[in-house]
């Protein structure tokens, strides 16, 4: 067991309540930190509290490690972003091939909040769930980026952050076999029915890969490496 501890960015979604497993199995203390942005699905954030729970009843070895959560009120990221995940609109894409589901500088701001935080606290690791693979081309999930960010966040607060991103090279079908490979079928179970990734907050209808409309590109994503996950035993 590493003796360092970490803070987990938790959202509630698949990706990074499997980060949240990644760092349980290997850190003997894991904080947690979520970000209220004025996102449209803002049934994440309702989601993290009821994973947290599962986690300390359902996974008592897990449990036992898991510290404190923190809820950053972020409303100002909401107020200057004109993106389909903040206000009412529909999910498009712009000439340049981002979806306006891209929040500019989320995960930037996302990840000094988090290492401002982890400075008071002294907590060295910081654990993410950015993905370069299914990243749907957002350049604050590419490697280049997160790892240019850990040298400016160390060099200006005379640190030594590591920022771990366990899903970077993954595909979603390779998430769901990580989820498996963490916890088992019953952690699997937790991410497919407890956790939400829908771009739109659908929670009506329940698929064999957890709660979502079916039909935005997140839930596509999901969908489609579940489906993979399940043709590759
Ligand atoms: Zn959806």
């Amino acid at each position: 067991m590493n003796t360092a501890k970490s803070l987990v960015l938790f959202s509630g979604g698949q990706d990074s309540t499997t980060c949240l497993a990644w760092a349980l199995s290997r850190y003997h203390r894991v904080e947690t930190i979520g970000f209220d942005y004025g996102q449209r699905h803002a049934i994440e954030l309702s989601c993290r509290q009821t994973i947290l729970t599962s986690i300390r009843q359902r996974f008592p070895q897990w449990g036992e490690r898991l510290g404190d959560d923190h809820l950053i009120n972020l409303q100002t990221l909401g107020q200057i972003s004109d993106t389909a995940l903040t206000r009412e609109r529909a999910i498009a894409y712009s000439q340049h091939g981002l979806p306006n589901t891209f929040v500019p500088g989320r995960n930037i701001l996302f990840l000094s909040f988090a290492a401002a935080l982890a400075y008071r606290r002294g907590i060295d690791r910081l654990v993410a769930g950015m993905c370069q693979t299914d990243s749907s081309g957002y350049p604050d999930c590419r490697d280049d980026a997160i790892k240019a960010l850990q040298v400016a966040l160390n060099c200006g607060m005379a640190s030594r952050f590591c920022i771990e991103t366990p899903l970077m090279w993954l595909n979603k079908g390779d998430i769901w076999h990580l989820a498996q490979s963490l916890g088992g079928v019953d952690f699997l179970d937790l991410v497919r029915h407890e956790t939400h990734t829908c771009y739109l907050g659908e929670r009506r209808e329940q698929h064999d890969w957890g709660w979502g409309c079916g039909t935005c590109p997140s839930c596509r994503l999901r969908a489609d490496g579940y489906a993979a996950f399940l043709a590759s035993p």
